[in-house]
């Protein structure tokens, strides 16, 4: 069985501590957004747009690695658009029929988030198609040679939907987002100010060296960051009088065993067994994740994109690639 993260880039559902922090830490104004500029540059003119014209805004794709802050970005629009936001994800809509009612529940203005979109549902998606191209629902109803087809008119709403695999988004519906921007994995400057925000949300204190040294610790990713500054937080209470300087950070750090660049122990295994078992010669992700026992899909989206942003891995047609930078990181 694979092993409990905290590096991971994916919400740990079964913490409920975790999920609730998830929600409070989050920005809810493009202000309290920090970093992605270009993406808040292009939403705002767009916003801004949309509401002269006293229109819905166009359809909004946005993707890139987990916990960069596409969910957040979604609220966010919506706040600023002054909309009713309903999220929901995309393995949750089982079947045409629950993305009809959904549909047809919504208000003019909505904004509707679905997560994970690349993951719909062929009968599903075609729903979808119409719904966001013409706000209309085409809809059979009845079997056989009594089936017929009805057009029903929707509300005007905003579909927002975040993916983390383009690739896997069916051209059809990739080409009905107006917009369609990539989150960037964020400066490590940026990790420390949303650290230093965190920490302030949480009412704990944190010295700026502190801060900056789990930020560089972080993934360039905020999801991390939050994750890591509640587990240093929980040491300083433990260990100290709660407030976290360098040196606890560090022996917190220690403790998780995770290294100056933000690997943690699963990482380096990984790494490890792809070098002592294939050396130079690419492997494949079935492999990758039959070596370390977790699922293919969280090889790819929790380990690899970081590691590509290092450049310990490469993907290549025939499989992943481990690099020198990964063989010097690792004293190999
Ligand atoms: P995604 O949907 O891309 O997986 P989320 O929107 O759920 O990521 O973000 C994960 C967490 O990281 C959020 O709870 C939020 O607190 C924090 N976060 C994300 N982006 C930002 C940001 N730009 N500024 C501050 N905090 C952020």
């Amino acid at each position: 069985m694979a092993i409990e993260r905290v590096v991971d880039t994916s919400i740990h559902e079964d913490d409920h501590e975790e999920a609730i922090a998830e929600i409070s830490l989050r920005p809810v104004t493009f202000d309290e957004y920090i970093g992605q500029k270009r993406l808040k540059t292009n939403l705002k003119l767009a916003i801004e747009a949309a509401k002269k014209r006293g229109d819905v805004m166009d359809h909004v794709l946005l993707y890139g690695p987990p916990g960069l802050g596409k969910t957040t970005m979604a609220g966010v629009i919506a706040h600023e658009m002054n909309a009713n936001f309903r999220a929901t994800s995309a393995p949750s809509i089982e079947k045409a029929g629950d993305l009809a009612s959904i549909l047809t529940n919504l208000t003019d203005g909505d904004i509707l988030f679905i997560d994970e979109i690349h993951r719909l549902r062929r009968a599903v998606e075609e729903i979808l198609y119409s719904a966001m191209e013409d706000y209309k629902l085409d809809i059979v109803i009845g079997k056989g040679p009594a089936a017929r087809s009805v057009k029903l008119d929707l509300p005007r709403f905003t579909l927002i939907g975040a993916t983390t695999q383009t690739g896997n988004l069916a051209g059809p519906l990739r080409d009905r987002f107006g917009h369609q921007y990539r989150l960037e994995y964020y400066a490590n400057a940026d990790i420390q100010k949303i650290i230093e925000r965190s920490a302030k949300i949480l009412e704990t204190t944190i010295d700026a060296d502190a801060a900056k040294l789990l930020a560089e610790r972080s993934r360039l990713t905020p999801r991390i960051a939050n994750r890591l500054l509640k587990r240093v937080r929980d040491y300083a209470d433990v260990n100290g009088d709660g407030k976290i300087t360098v040196d606890v950070a560090k022996r917190a750090l220690e403790m998780l065993e995770i290294d100056e660049l933000g690997l943690d122990p699963a990482d380096r295994n990984m790494l490890t067994l792809m070098i002592e078992k294939y050396g130079d010669k690419p492997v494949g992700l079935n492999t990758i994740a039959a070596l370390t026992g977790d699922e293919p899909t969280t090889i790819e989206n929790y380990y690899e994109p970081f590691l590509m942003q290092l450049g310990m891995i490469q993907r290549t047609p025939k499989g992943r690639i481990v690099t020198d930078i990964a063989r010097e990181h690792l004293g190999l």
